[in-house]
């Protein structure tokens, strides 16, 4: 069941040229490293749910106020009850902005074919080489949002996000991102987002976390292992493809938005993200800003410099002429 962990009675800043309201779902299906909202991604259960109906009366309380209601998280579209809670906002008169990481095209084909939305922003983590790395996906991949396994993909298939353990990435737990032992990644060095493994996010040397399986030159692993691994992420990168080609031929409002980071990102990002999403509507690429719930803890992340930033910008705007930097100063 869809559970709302936040709610920002306020911003004009979420929803482009609107006055809104943020509503946070608990959950992810990514584990992107520099994630701001750590506890929706890593703990969601723990996390105390506003009431629907608490929700639907301040939201009614408001109505004439607020122009629009922004759906963020976590990733919304992991809840198959999304749509019912989209209608019954926008039965009260409100616009509706759905943040997403794009993963799920197929509830948004099917909400932008209901004409269920106003404005979609979608974040590309990065270019699509280096897309498992971001977004914290060369491990195994299997989540739970609410310990009742209620609440993920209907697809199931080989990528069903509905298994029954709690976000566990697949490993011993040497090298646990969650401080409890319901949100260890994966250990050893190969995985070491932070340290000062070779093959660590601080590195250089290896940018290819498709590589899972090798990179580890002391661990052995089952050819399925990996293979399963190399499939999820490749599964879900397909997806995010799917849903920009969905954006790109659409009529709604869109952007798409990537936070640029130091230690994750490199001009290579840029080309291929121009490329990729070449001629859409908006594109925005966002410093990263520094927080205390970062999901890699003693991360080695910072934002790049403005000239930096205006360095990648050119890049993109060779192919999105209209594109911007969003958050810099
Ligand atoms: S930044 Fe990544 S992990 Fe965090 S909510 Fe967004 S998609 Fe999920």
């Amino acid at each position: 069941m869809l559970k709302i962990a936040g709610m920002q009675k306020l911003t004009l800043l979420d929803y482009p040229e609107h006055v809104a309201a943020d509503l946070f779902l608990a959950g992810c299906n990514f584990r992107c490293p520099f994630c701001q909202n750590s506890p929706l991604v890593l703990s969601p259960g723990d996390l105390p749910a506003y009431e629907q109906e608490e929700v639907l009366s301040f939201l009614r309380k408001r109505q004439g106020i607020l122009d629009g209601i922004c759906i963020t998280g976590g990733e919304p579209t992991l809840y198959a009850d999304l749509p019912e809670l989209i209608a019954l906002i926008r039965d009260m008169g409100y616009l509706v902005k759905l943040d997403t990481n794009g993963t799920n095209p197929d509830m948004l084909r099917a909400l932008l074919a209901g004409h269920m939305l106003d404005y979609v922003a979608v974040d590309l983590k990065a270019g699509r080489a280096n897309y498992a790395r971001v977004a914290g996906l060369n491990e195994d991949v299997s989540i739970d949002l609410d310990g009742g396994g209620s609440a993920g993909f209907d697809g199931g298939g080989s990528t069903d996000f509905d298994d029954s353990a709690s976000t566990d990435f697949g490993g011993d737990g040497s090298t646990d991102f969650g401080g409890n032992a319901s949100t260890d990644f994966d250990g050893g060095a190969s995985t070491d987002f932070g340290g000062g493994a070779s093959t660590g996010f601080d590195g250089g040397a290896s940018r290819d976390l498709n590589q899972s399986a090798s990179i580890d030159g002391h661990r052995e692993e089952h050819p399925a292992k990996c293979y399963a691994k190399h499939k999820v992420a490749g599964d879900l990168l397909a997806r995010v493809s799917q849903t920009v080609e969905l954006l790109l031929h659409s009529d709604i409002d869109y952007e798409f938005r990537t936070t640029v980071v130091k230690g994750l990102h490199d001009s290579s990002d840029f080309v291929d993200i121009a490329n990729w999403v070449a001629g859409c509507k908006h594109y925005y690429l966002q410093s990263f800003r520094d927080c205390d719930e970062i999901l890699l803890r003693d991360h080695p992340f910072s934002a790049f410099s403005e000239a930096q930033m205006q360095e990648f910008l050119s890049i993109v705007r060779k192919k999105i002429p209209h594109a911007q930097l969003r958050g810099v100063s």
